[in-house]
C-alpha cells in the first residue's frame, strides 16, 4: 500500500483503521468501540477492552521465544554486560512485582522510579505495568527540588531508587538527593526500595527503606499474574517542562499506548521479531519509555539498555554493540551524533555494521551536516522523527514500513498515521500556505498513545494545549514550523519558554525560579542560546542584590559558580546554565513581561525584533555588552 492511502484511511475512518492496528497486540477482552470522542478534546481508545503492557512486552513472547534475548543490559560504567531472555525477564519482573505487592502497592497506586540505567529500572517499570500500578520515572539527572515537586504531584506510595548512578567513571549519588527530596516534599512515600550497586554508602531509614537484593531473595519463585486493565486506565505519568515553573504530568493509558507502540514499531521503525533494537536514550525520558522498554519488547525484539557515554572507553563502543548484538534499528539524538563526529572515523570502521538497517534520530532539530555525515559514515538511511513527551510516538517522520518514502534533508518528514497536522498563523489562526511559518498544531482526536490529560488536572490539559486559537480547538505542539509544497514539514523551534539542551527538554522558568533562590539574586532571565554541539544551551542574566559582589572579576566568577551550584543542587546538573551574566537591568515590556526572545536574538547575533513596548532600551545594550565582554 502507498503511504498516502494508508494515512488517508487513518484520518477518514479512524475506528476501522485503529481496530485493525489493535490486532498487533494481545487483548484479554475485546474492546466494544475503537474510539470514543464524545467529549472533545479527551479521547478514549479501545473502550471496554482489557489488556496489559507487561503481558504484551514480556509474557506474550515467553511461550514462543522464552530463551531468546529480551533485555540486553550493558554498562561501560561498571563494566557489566548481561542478557536476560524473555523468561528471565518475566521472572525478574514477577519478583519485583511481588515485592511491590508485599508493600501494599495495588492497581492505581503510583510508584516513583528514580534510577540510573540499570536492568532493575526496567523490571520496576514492567512490574508496575503488570500489577496495574502507575509508574512515574524521574530522570536521574534531576536533583532534590525537581524530585520533590514530582513526589508531591504524583503522591507515590512507593519509591524505587538506587545508591548511585555513574557518569564517565565517577559515581553520582542518588540516595542523598532522594532523602532530601522526601524531606522537602509534603507527601511522604511509605516505602523506598533501594538497589545497592555498591557504588556509594547509603544511610537507610528504618521502617521505610528496603534492600532490593534481600527482598528479591524472598520472592525468587514469585508467580504474580498479570492484572488485566481496561484500556483507558492509566499506565504512567511522565513529567515534562512547560511555560510555568510547575512541570506537567503527562498521563498515558494502557491499550492506546500499547497499540500505538506496536503500530509505530511496525510501520515507522520496521522492527521484526527476533531482531535487536538499540536506543541510546535514558528511561527518564519519553524515548526511554516508548523505545527502550515497551516498544521493542512489544514488537518481540531484544532491546539494549546502555549505561555510559558514547565515547568511553572509546568512540567505538556503540558500534561494538551493534556488531555484537546484530542491531538492526538504532535510535539516538543529533547531539550524540555531533559528539561522535568529533572523534576519529576509524572507530566506526573497526566494526561490522552490516546488520544495521537504519538510524532514527529525534528529540531536537537535526541539522543537515550532521545528518549527511552520519548517513555516509554508516551507509544506512538516517530517519529524523519529530514528537514530544505528550504524544509518546512520532508525529512526523517517514513510514518506511508502509512505503519507501524518500526523506528530505532538514525535514523530519510528514504526518504519521492518525495525526491531523496543520500549521496555523500565530495571530489569525488561519491555515498557513506552503512555506509560510506558523504554529504546528494537531486536530483532535489525537491518535492512540498520546497523553490522556495532565495528571490530576483536566483543566490544565484543556487550557494549556487546546486553547491557543480562538478560531478552533486544536492541540498546540508549541513548535514553529513550515510545510513545503510537497507536504514535508520543517520544525523551527519552540514558541514557548521551553529550551532543548542536547535533546533534553527544560523549562526556563524552572531554572529562573531555582536561580532566584540564591540570596544575592534579585531578578533573572534564562534563555536558550544556539550551541554547535548541544543544539541549545541555557544562559542566565541575573541582577545581583548587592552589586559590590561582582565589582571584581573574581567576585563575578565566584557568584557565577554559586548560582550554578544552586541549580545543580535543586534541579540537577542537566539544568545548569552554561553561563551566568550579571546586569543591572533586564529587558522587559512596560507591563513587566520579560523579553526573552529579544535577549535570545541578541545573544545569537540576530535582530531583537519589535521593541516598541520595551521599558528601557538600555537593558538590551547591557545584554549586548556582557555577552561580547
Ligand atoms: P520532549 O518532550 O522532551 O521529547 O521534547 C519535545 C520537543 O523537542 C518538541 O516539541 C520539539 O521542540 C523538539 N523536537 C523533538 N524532536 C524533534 C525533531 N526531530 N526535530 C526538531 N525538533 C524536535
Amino acid at each position: 500500500m502507498n503511504f498516502a492511502d494508508f494515512y488517508r484511511q487513518s484520518i477518514d475512518d479512524p475506528q476501522t483503521f485503529w481496530a485493525n492496528e489493535a490486532r498487533l497486540i494481545d487483548w484479554h477482552k475485546p474492546f466494544d468501540q475503537a474510539m470514543d470522542y464524545s467529549r472533545p478534546p479527551f479521547t478514549k481508545w479501545f473502550v471496554g477492552g482489557e489488556t496489559n503492557l507487561c503481558h504484551n512486552a514480556v509474557d506474550r513472547w515467553v511461550a514462543t521465544r522464552g530463551d531468546e534475548p529480551a533485555l540486553i543490559m550493558v554498562s561501560t560504567e561498571t563494566d557489566t554486560e548481561k542478557v536476560y531472555s524473555f523468561r528471565e525477564l518475566q521472572a525478574e519482573v514477577m519478583r519485583m512485582a511481588a515485592i511491590m505487592r508485599s508493600l501494599g502497592v495495588t492497581r492505581g497506586d503510583r510508584v516513583l522510579i528514580y534510577m540510573p540505567m540499570i536492568a532493575e529500572a526496567a523490571f520496576a517499570m514492567l512490574a508496575c505495568a503488570r500489577i496495574g500500578a502507575i509508574h512515574s520515572v524521574v530522570f536521574g539527572g534531576f536533583a532534590s527540588n525537581s524530585l520533590a515537586t514530582r513526589i508531591d504531584d504524583a503522591k507515590p506510595k512507593l519509591v524505587i531508587s538506587a545508591d548511585a548512578g555513574s557518569r564517565g567513571g565517577k559515581s553520582v549519588a542518588y540516595k542523598p538527593l532522594l532523602d532530601q527530596a522526601i524531606d522537602i516534599a509534603q507527601h511522604k512515600p511509605a516505602h523506598v526500595i533501594l538497589v545497592d550497586r555498591g557504588l556509594m554508602p547509603m544511610e537507610r531509614k528504618a521502617g521505610r527503606d528496603i534492600d532490593y537484593a534481600a527482598a528479591r531473595e524472598r520472592y525468587l519463585h514469585a508467580d504474580v499474574p498479570v492484572t488485566w486493565l481496561e484500556s483507558n486506565e492509566m499506565s504512567y505519568v511522565l513529567y515534562t517542562s512547560g511555560t510555568t515553573g510547575k512541570p506537567k504530568g503527562v498521563q498515558r493509558d494502557v491499550g492506546g499506548y500499547a497499540v500505538a507502540l506496536a503500530s509505530s514499531m511496525r510501520h515507522i521503525f520496521c522492527g521484526k521479531v527476533g531482531e535487536t533494537y538499540f536506543s541510546t536514550s535514558d528511561i527518564g525520558w519519553v524515548v526511554g519509555h516508548s523505545y527502550i522498554v515497551y516498544g521493542p519488547l512489544i514488537a518481540g525484539m531484544a532491546t539494549i539498555m546502555y549505561e555510559g557515554l558514547p565515547i568511553r572507553p572509546d568512540a567505538g563502543i556503540w558500534w561494538r554493540l551493534v556488531e555484537k548484538y546484530k542491531v538492526t534499528r538504532m535510535f539516538s539524538a543529533p547531539t550524540a551524533v555531533r559528539v561522535l563526529k568529533k572523534q576519529p572515523p576509524e572507530f566506526m570502521r573497526k566494526y561490522d555494521l552490516s546488520s544495521l538497517k537504519a538510524l532514527y534520530l529525534a528529540g531536537e532539530p537535526l541539522d543537515e551536516t550532521t545528518s549527511e555525515w552520519i548517513a555516509s559514515a554508516l551507509g544506512v538511511p538516517v530517519i529524523d522523527n519529530y514528537w514530544q513527551t505528550e504524544t509518546g510516538w512520532p508525529i512526523l517522520s517517514v513510514a518506511k514500513g508502509v512505503e519507501d518514502t524518500p526523506t528530505r534533508l532538514g525535514s523530519p518528514g510528514m504526518p504519521m498515521h492518525g495525526y491531523k497536522v496543520k500549521i496555523l498563523n500565530e495571530s489569525t489562526g488561519a491555515v498557513c500556505s506552503a512555506n509560510e511559518k506558523g504554529v504546528v498544531v494537531i486536530e483532535g482526536p489525537l491518535p492512540p498513545g498520546c497523553m490522556q490529560t495532565v495528571y490530576g488536572d483536566d483543566a490544565r490539559f484543556v487550557n494549556t494545549y487546546w486553547s491557543n486559537f480562538a478560531s478552533e480547538q486544536v492541540y498546540s505542539t508549541f513548535d514553529w514550523g513550515i510545510r513545503d509544497q510537497d507536504g514535508y514539514y520543517f520544525i523551527l523551534g519552540r514558541t514557548d519558554d521551553v529550551i532543548n539542551v542536547a535533546g533534553h527538554r527544560l523549562g526556563t522558568r524552572e531554572i529562573e525560579e531555582s536561580i532566584s533562590s540564591h540570596p544575592n539574586v534579585s531578578e533573572v532571565a534564562v534563555v536558550g542560546i544556539e550551541d554547535k554541539l548541544k543544539g541549545q544551551v541555557a544562559v542566565a542574566f541575573a541582577i545581583p542584590k548587592n552589586a559590590e559582589a561582582i565589582a571584581t572579576t573574581e567576585g563575578r566568577l565566584a557568584l557565577e559558580g554559586e548560582v550554578m551550584a544552586v541549580v545543580d543542587k535543586s534541579l540537577g546538573s542537566v539544568a545548569r546554565p552554561a553561563r551566568v551574566y550579571f546586569v543591572t537591568l533586564l529587558p522587559k515590556t512596560r507591563s513587566g513581561k520579560l523579553l526573552r526572545r529579544s535577549i535570545q536574538a541578541i545573544c545569537e547575533g540576530r535582530d531583537p525584533g519589535d521593541l516598541t513596548t520595551i521599558e528601557d532600551p538600555a537593558s538590551l545594550e547591557q545584554i549586548r555588552g556582557v555577552v561580547k565582554g
